[in-house]
């Protein structure tokens, strides 16, 4: 099968591998009918992490249930299914609990697992004709009878939506309050879609891409700039002094270069500033470890300073980490199903396998235009 593979920093390729197979009776075979470029799959593409080479990229996946294990008993051959990201096993301690971002079997002694990621486990990625889905039961979600029309809304459930819906949650937001947004990403935009649904009052979205924010306020934000100068003083001027409620960082490691030695706490910092004494802030953007190209030696580690004596003088809260998508995606389901969500309207491109490594080049640059690309293999 044809399969995106690593091949070094800022370096993939198209290539023809062996195909998956059945390996475990709870496994199922898809053939993958649409699988996204997500902002996570830029840490392995530029070479921050230990993503080696010959693997397939691919977390955020749908597609047609081909070949089915022996001991599957809920999913069946022909059922359309879109797969979290986070690979569960579905009985671990933290699966019964719902946190299946930190699965205990599927990467054992590390936090979690994922499809086509470095440093969450043998999984490969679903870039691919074909990919293999363990512990099938409980990784697949069935779509409802419109899967086809839907698909490219669907296909948001494996991860962008469910993760802006989650920071939007750990920032401990509620109906009526304000919030600010800082990235325009496909998170980014996600948590603004989420709290647009969830009854947001103001919804402020940060970046420096016009393209971007215009998309934010076509889902009903207020953008900030932020090459007109700090966006946290943008924002207290526009909330009379006193800023959000609640603040959402969907940046993560990257953040523009203009800020230096100090990109990785900026998003922080801001966040801090703007948000209200007693806020709360939702930390989704991942500031991953090792980076041998970081600044300075803090960021090496994937440590990062940010102003904790003014976060804890306003006494804000704070919220990170994975999204468990199995924990909200049956009701964002829902939302699309009823047409209440529609997260398909930031797709930027729809393009097949082979124009893969061009288009992780232009997504990479944030190029004009490319928000969101859709992969669909088979055509
Ligand atoms: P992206 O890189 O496309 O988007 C980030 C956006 O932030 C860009 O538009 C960029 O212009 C903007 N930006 C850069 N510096 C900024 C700053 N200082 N202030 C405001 N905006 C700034 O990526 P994405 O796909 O939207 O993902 C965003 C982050 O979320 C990444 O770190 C990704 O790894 C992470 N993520 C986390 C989870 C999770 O489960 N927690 C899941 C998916 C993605
Ligand atoms: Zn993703």
């Amino acid at each position: 099968m044809k399969a995106v593979v690593y091949n070094g920093p800022k370096d993939v390729s198209v290539n023809t591998i062996d195909d998956p197979k059945i390996e475990k009776p709870t496994d199922v075979i898809i053939r993958v009918t649409t699988t996204n470029i997500c902002g996570s799959d830029l840490h392995m593409y530029e070479g921050r992490t230990s993503f080696e080479k010959g693997r397939v990229f691919g977390h955020e996946n749908l597609g047609e249930v081909i070949e089915v294990g022996a001991a599957v008993d809920r999913i069946k051959k022909g059922d359309r299914v879109c797969m979290p990201f986070n690979v569960g096993c579905g009985f671990c301690e933290n699966c019964e609990r719902g946190l299946t971002g930190f699965c205990l079997t599927t990467n054992p002694g590390t936090a979690g697992a994922a499809y086509g990621f470095a440093e969450m486990g043998p999984w490969q990625g679903g870039q691919a004709e074909l990919m293999r889905v363990p512990y099938a039961d409980f990784n697949c979600l069935k779509l409802p009878e419109d899967a086809k029309e839907k698909e490219d809304d669907y296909v948001m459930l494996s991860d962008i939506f469910p993760t802006g819906w989650h920071g939007v949650e750990l920032s401990g937001f509620l109906p009526g309050e304000s919030i600010a947004i800082y990235g325009a990403g496909p998170v980014g935009l996600m948590a603004a879609h989420s709290a647009q649904i969830r009854g947001a009052s103001q919804i402020f979205v940060v970046d420096s891409h016009d393209d971007r924010l215009k998309l934010a306020e076509a889902m009903g934000a207020i953008s900030i700039d932020m090459r007109k100068g700090d966006p946290a003083q943008q924002i207290l001027d526009a909330t009379g002094g006193l800023g959000t409620d609640r603040g959402v960082e969907a940046v993560g490691y990257q953040c523009c270069d203009r800020h230096g030695k100090e990109r990785s706490n900026y998003t922080m910092n801001c966040l801090v500033k703007s948000t209200k004494a007693t806020g709360g802030i939702g930390v989704v953007g991942v500031f991953i470890a090792e980076d041998p190209n970081a600044p300075d030696d803090l960021q090496k580690e994937g440590k990062i300073a940010f102003d904790f004596g003014t976060f804890w003088f306003k006494g804000q809260k704070i919220g990170t980490g994975q999204c468990n998508v199995k924990h909200y995606n049956r009701r964002l389901m829902n939302l699309i199903e009823h047409g209440r969500a529609n997260p398909a309207q930031i797709i930027s491109h729809r393009l097949s396998l082979d124009q893969a490594p061009d288009a992780y080049k232009h997504f990479d640059e944030r190029d004009a235009g490319w928000t969101k690309v859709v992969l669909k293999p088979g055509t």
